[in-house]
C-alpha cells in the first residue's frame, strides 16, 4: 500500500481508509456531490440520498478527474462539504454592469430603466466597458463561474467601443472563462444595411444575433417580417440567436407564439434561445401547456431571469401584486424545453443588486421559482442545462477525464446552503483559486469592531 490520500487542508474530514492514488494523481477529501452532476453511466456509484447527493472521493491528475469512488456513509464523513461543478451564467450584460451609481433608476420601472440605460449608453466608452467587464469577469471567476453569455447594446454610439472592449476581454480570459457575446438591437435593425454589416462582423467574431421581441407588439405584420429576416440572416451566417422575448405583462406569450409559429412553418437551422419568456407565465394553464409543447417541438430553449423580472415587472399603482411575470420554468421543463437560469443585470439601471455570483442566484431562485436543488431539474438550470444551452465543450457532469473543476461550499446540506451565504473554494484544473473578495472582512466595518470576549 502506498501513502494515504493527500488532503488539501488539515481541517477537512479524515479521508478514511488509505487508498492507492492513480499514478501522478492525488485524492481530494470526500465531497457530497449531486448525483445529477456525476456520470450516469458510472457503475459502482449509488443513487443519490434523500438530498440527491452521493459522497465521493475524486482523484485528480494533470488538471483532470482521474478517479471517482463512492464513499460509504459514516460518522467520519458527516462533515463532507457540498460541491458542484462550476456553474454557467447564460445571460448577463457586462457592458452596463456597475453603472447604477452614476445612472440609478429609483423609480424601479422598465420605462425608467430603459431611459437611464439610453442616457448611460450615449456616453459609454471602450475604457468603461473594459473596466466593467474585467471587474465582472474577475468576480464571476472567483465565485466559480466557468462560462457567461453577455448581451451587448449594439445599435447606439457605444456599440463599436463595447464590442472592441468585450472581444479583448474574451481573449484575456480565454482558457479560464468562456465568454459568448450577443448583439442586442431592435429586431428591425437586422433588416437594414447597417444590420447586415453588423451581423457579418458579429458572425466573424463568433458571436450571436439578438434583439428585443415585444412588448409592445405592432398591429402590422412588421414584427413577423423582421423576425423572419433575422432568422434567415442568422442561418445564412451560421450564427445562433438569443432574443429578449416577452419581458413584460402585456400580451402574454405573444412573442413566443410568433417565434414558434414562424419556426413551425419555415424551420430554423440554428439554435434559438428565448431569454425572459416572462409573460408566458401569465397565460391560462391550458394555452401555457400547449405553447410549451410547441416550443419543445420547435427546438427552442429558454433562459429564465427571475431577479430582474421580479424587480421590474408586475408593478401596479405602487402595489405588490400577485402577478409576477416569470417564465413557467417547471412547466417548460416538463414539456421538454431546455431551461437555464441567468443573473441578467448587475448593479445597473435594470437592477441595483447582483454580483455575478451563481450561488446567490441559486439561493434566490430556490424560493422565488420553487427550484429545489435536490431535484435534478432544480439544479441543472445553473449547471449542465446552462452549459448545453451555450454549447460548451463540457456539460459540467463529472466523468473520468473531465476537468478537475469544482465549487466546494461551506455547507453540508442544501438546507445549510439556503440558510446562509456559504464561503466557497473554487478548484480549476486541479488548482485552488484565491477566495472571492466578498469573503474578506469588510473595511467599512473595521471602526465598529467588538472588543475581544473576556
Ligand atoms: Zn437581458
Amino acid at each position: 500500500m502506498t501513502e494515504p490520500p493527500v488532503g488539501e487542508k488539515g481541517a477537512w474530514p479524515a479521508p478514511g481508509p488509505a487508498r492507492e492514488s492513480p499514478p501522478g494523481s492525488r485524492w481530494l477529501p470526500p465531497l457530497r456531490l449531486p448525483r445529477a452532476l456525476l456520470d450516469p453511466a458510472l457503475t459502482g456509484l449509488p443513487a443519490g440520498d434523500g438530498e440527491g447527493l452521493v459522497t465521493v472521493r475524486l482523484g485528480i491528475g494533470a488538471g483532470r478527474i482521474s478517479a471517482i469512488e463512492a464513499v460509504p456513509a459514516g460518522p467520519e464523513l458527516a462533515a463532507a462539504p457540498l460541491a458542484l461543478t462550476p456553474p454557467v451564467d447564460p445571460h448577463v450584460h457586462l457592458d452596463k454592469a456597475f453603472s447604477w451609481s452614476a445612472f440609478p433608476n429609483r423609480a424601479a420601472t422598465m420605462a425608467a430603466a430603459l431611459a437611464a440605460n439610453g442616457r448611460e449608453a450615449d456616453q459609454r466608452t471602450a475604457n468603461q466597458v473594459l473596466e466593467r467587464g474585467e471587474a465582472g469577469l474577475e468576480r464571476a471567476w472567483r465565485y466559480g463561474l466557468r462560462g457567461l453569455r453577455s448581451h451587448v447594446d449594439s445599435a447606439g454610439p457605444a456599440a463599436e467601443a463595447s464590442w472592441q472592449a468585450l472581444l479583448e476581454l474574451q481573449q484575456r480570459w480565454q482558457g479560464r472563462l468562456e465568454l459568448q457575446l450577443v448583439a442586442l438591437v431592435p429586431i428591425a435593425f437586422w433588416s437594414s444595411p447597417a444590420g447586415l454589416e453588423l451581423a457579418r462582423r458579429v458572425a466573424g467574431a463568433g458571436g450571436l444575433l439578438g434583439g428585443v421581441l415585444g412588448p409592445p407588439f405592432r398591429r402590422s405584420a412588421s414584427d413577423r417580417d423582421h423576425l423572419l429576416a433575422l432568422l434567415r440572416l442568422a442561418e445564412r451566417l451560421g450564427c445562433a440567436v438569443d432574443l429578449h422575448v416577452d419581458e413584460g405583462s402585456a400580451a402574454p406569450g405573444a412573442g413566443l407564439a410568433l417565434l414558434t409559429g414562424l419556426i413551425e412553418r419555415q424551420g430554423c437551422g440554428v439554435p434559438v434561445t428565448c431569454s425572459h419568456a416572462s409573460s408566458m407565465g401569465l397565460l391560462p394553464l391550458e394555452p401555457r401547456i400547449r405553447l410549451a409543447e410547441r416550443m419543445a417541438a420547435a427546438g427552442l430553449q429558454v433562459v429564465a431571469l427571475p431577479t430582474t423580472n421580479f424587480w421590474l415587472l408586475g408593478h401596479q399603482d405602487g402595489l405588490t401584486t400577485p402577478e409576477r411575470p416569470l417564465a413557467p420554468i417547471r412547466l417548460l421543463q416538463q414539456a421538454g424545453v431546455p431551461v437555464a437560469l441567468g443573473g441578467d443585470n448587475v448593479q445597473d439601471p435594470w437592477y441595483p443588486g447582483g454580483d455575478f455570483d451563481p450561488i446567490e442566484l441559486l439561493r434566490f431562485a430556490a424560493p422565488a421559482a420553487q427550484l429545489a436543488p435536490w431535484r435534478r431539474l432544480g439544479l441543472v438550470p445553473f449547471t449542465s442545462a446552462a452549459a448545453r444551452l451555450m454549447g460548451l465543450a463540457w456539460d459540467g457532469v463529472v466523468r473520468l477525464g473531465s476537468p478537475a473543476d469544482l465549487v466546494v461550499l461551506g455547507a453540508g446540506s442544501w438546507s445549510e446552503l439556503l440558510a446562509r451565504p456559504p464561503q466557497r473554494r473554487v478548484l480549476r484544473a486541479g488548482e485552488w483559486l484565491q477566495p472571492p473578495t466578498a469573503e474578506a472582512p469588510q473595511p467599512g466595518l473595521a471602526p465598529f469592531a467588538a472588543r475581544a470576549d473576556p
